[in-house]
C-alpha cells in the first residue's frame, strides 16, 4: 500500500511527484471534478479525472460518498482554495454510494441531524475537526506527564469502591440474567453479583492512584468513567473519560499550579499542531454566534480565547468568596438565577458561568469548599468548616476540573469518614496508606469531553465524544 495522506500532499505542496491517493468523494462537479477526503484533514483534495481517462459508466458512479483510488501528478492548481491538485492517469471505484440515500449530502446538516446518524457524522468537517483535536489533545496528555516523569498507572474500571459516594453507580453483574441470584422481589441480588461480591463500574480512579502516589509519588491515570447520571444536560455523559493525576508531597498550592499548568500546555500543543482544525472549528463558531441575539454573543471567537486563557493567569478564589460575589451580583439582584444561592449550596452550572464569562471574564479557581458537599477524602481546614478542595471552572461549561488536597492524617480522616457513613472497615487497604508512612498529597480530575468542549467550542458534550452514551443514547 503506497498511498499518500491527503493532509500531507497539501501541506508539502510539492508539485511534479506521482502519488496514490484514496479516500471518500465529497463532491463531483462537471463530470471532472472530485473533491476527495481521507480524513487526515478537513481540506478536500481537488483531483482532476481528464476528459477521455474514464467511460460512462466510471463516472457515474463517482458519486457523494463513493471510495476511490485515484493515482496521478500532482500539480499546480488554478482553482480558489488549493495551491496543488491532482490529475488523475488512472482511478478505480472502490465502492459504490447511492447518492439518492446516502445520508450526508453536500451541504450543512445540524448537529441534531447529525447524533442521530452518529455512525456515519465522522465523515462531515466538524465531526473530522472535533476528533483530530481530541486525538492531540489525548496525545498532549500522555506527553505532558511523561515529561514530567509521572507514571501511567491503569485503574480498575471494575471496582467495590465508591470514591465520591454520590450513589451514582452502575452495578455490575457477572451471571446470565436467568440464573443471577434474585432478592425476595424477583429482582437480581446485585449485593453479590461479581462472583460473590458486590463491584460497580468506577466513577473515579482517585482511591486506587493514591495508592500508586504513595510509591512513585507521581501517577496518573486517564481511561473511561461511569456515572449514573439520569439527567439531560450539555455537560455530562454516562461514560466519560477522566485524567486523574495524583501526587505525593503536594499541597493545594502546587495542585493548582500543576492543573493551571496543564490545562495551558494542552491547549498551547493543539494551537501549535491541528491549526487547521481550530480554524475551521474558529469559524464554525463565528457563523453559530451570528445566528444569536447580539445580547448572548460570546466576546471572544475561539481562537482569540485560547490564545486568551494560555496568556493569562486563571483567577484563584475560594468558596466563600465566590458566594459573596454571586449574591451581589446583578443577576441575583434581578431573580436570574433558577437555582438557590446561599453558603453551603453546591454550585450550579449557571453560577460557575456567571463567574467566569461575566464576572471575571477568565478561567477560575474555586478552593476551600464546605466540607457538607465534598468527597470524605479531602483534607480539612483549620476553620473545620471547609475543606482543601479546587474545582477549575471554563468559559462555556462551568467545573472541569475538580480535585483536592487529601486528608493524610489517619484520625482525621476516619472521623470524617464515620460521619459521612463511609464504611471504614472495608476501606482498610485505603487507610494502610496513612498508617504507613502518611505523606500529604494531592490530586485532580479533570473531566476529558469538557476539555475538549472548552478547546472546540462544541456547547454539547455529546458532540465531541465519538460514541456517547446518555440515557437516550446507547444504540450501538
Ligand atoms: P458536576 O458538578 O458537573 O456533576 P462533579 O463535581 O460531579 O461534576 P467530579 O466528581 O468532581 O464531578 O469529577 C471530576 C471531573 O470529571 C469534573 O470536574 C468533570 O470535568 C468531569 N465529570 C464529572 N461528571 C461527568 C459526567 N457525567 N460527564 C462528563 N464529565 C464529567
Ligand atoms: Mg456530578
Ligand atoms: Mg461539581
Ligand atoms: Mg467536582
Amino acid at each position: 500500500n503506497n498511498r499518500t495522506k491527503i493532509k500531507s500532499i497539501l501541506d508539502a505542496g510539492e508539485t511534479g511527484r506521482e502519488v496514490t491517493v484514496m479516500g471518500w468523494v465529497r463532491t463531483f462537479r462537471n463530470n471532472q471534478f472530485i473533491a476527495l477526503n481521507d480524513g487526515s484533514t478537513n481540506n478536500n483534495l481537488q483531483v482532476v479525472v481528464p476528459l477521455g481517462l474514464a467511460d460512462d459508466d466510471t463516472l457515474k458512479r463517482i458519486t457523494t460518498g463513493a471510495s476511490v483510488k485515484v493515482t496521478g501528478e500532482v500539480v499546480p492548481s488554478i482553482g480558489k482554495g488549493q495551491s496543488v491538485e491532482v490529475k488523475a492517469n488512472s482511478i478505480e471505484i472502490l465502492g459504490d454510494s447511492d447518492a439518492e440515500k446516502y445520508p450526508l449530502q453536500p451541504k450543512k446538516h445540524s448537529l441534531e441531524f447529525l447524533r442521530e446518524i452518529a455512525h456515519l457524522r465522522f465523515r462531515t468537517n466538524t465531526f473530522g475537526a472535533v476528533f483530530r483535536v481530541r486525538h492531540s489533545l489525548a496525545f498532549a496528555v500522555h506527553q505532558f506527564f511523561n515529561e514530567r516523569g509521572f507514571v501511567y498507572l491503569h485503574t480498575p474500571i471494575i471496582t467495590a469502591s465508591d470514591a465520591e459516594g454520590a450513589g451514582e453507580m452502575f452495578k455490575v453483574t457477572t451471571l446470565p440474567l436467568n440464573s443471577a441470584p434474585t432478592l425476595e422481589d424477583g429482582s437480581i441480588d446485585f449485593k453479590e453479583d461479581f462472583f460473590g461480591k458486590s463491584t460497580n463500574l468506577t466513577v473515579s480512579g482517585q482511591l486506587e492512584g493514591e495508592l500508586g502516589a504513595m510509591a512513585f509519588s507521581d501517577i496518573y491515570t486517564f481511561g473511561p468513567t461511569f456515572r449514573a447520571e439520569n439527567s439531560n444536560t450539555t455537560r455530562h455523559l454516562a461514560e466519560f473519560w477522566m485524567i486523574e493525576p495524583e501526587m505525593a508531597f503536594y499541597d493545594l498550592e502546587d495542585n493548582m499550579n500543576l492543573a493551571e499548568e496543564f490545562i495551558k500546555y494542552l491547549i498551547n500543543y493543539v494551537l501549535q499542531n491541528n491549526a487547521d482544525d481550530l480554524a475551521f472549528l474558529d469559524q464554525r463558531l463565528a457563523e453559530e454566534e451570528k445566528s444569536k441575539p447580539q445580547a448572548e454573543r460570546n466576546e471572544m471567537g475561539l481562537l482569540e480565547k485560547l490564545r486568551f486563557v494560555v496568556d493569562n493567569n486563571f483567577e484563584r478564589i475560594t468558596y466563600t468568596e465566590a458566594i459573596d460575589i454571586l449574591l451581589q451580583s446583578p443577576a441575583y439582584k434581578k431573580k436570574k438565577f433558577k437555582y438557590e444561592v446561599k453558603w453551603g449550596i453546591d454550585m450550579q452550572s449557571e453560577h460557575e458561568r456567571y463567574l467566569v464569562e461575566k464576572h471575571f471574564k477568565k478561567p477560575v479557581i474555586v478552593i476551600n469548599y464546605p466540607e457538607g458537599i465534598k468527597a470524605f477524602y479531602m483534607r480539612q481546614n483549620e476553620d473545620s468548616k471547609t475543606v482543601a478542595a479546587m474545582d477549575i471552572l471554563a468559559p462555556g461549561i462551568g467545573e472541569i476540573v475538580g480535585g483536592s488536597q487529601r486528608e493524610e492524617r489517619l484520625d482525621k480522616l476516619i472521623s470524617r469518614m464515620e460521619k459521612m457513613h463511609v464504611p471504614v472497615a472495608e476501606m482498610s487497604w485505603y487507610l494502610d496508606t496513612r498508617r504507613f508512612g502518611s505523606v500529604p498529597h494531592a490530586g485532580f480530575g479533570l473531566g476529558f469531553e469538557r476539555m475538549v468542549q472548552f478547546v472546540t467550542g462544541m456547547t454539547n458534550i455529546r458532540d465531541v465524544i465519538p460514541f456517547a452514551r446518555t440515557p437516550q443514547n446507547c444504540e450501538f
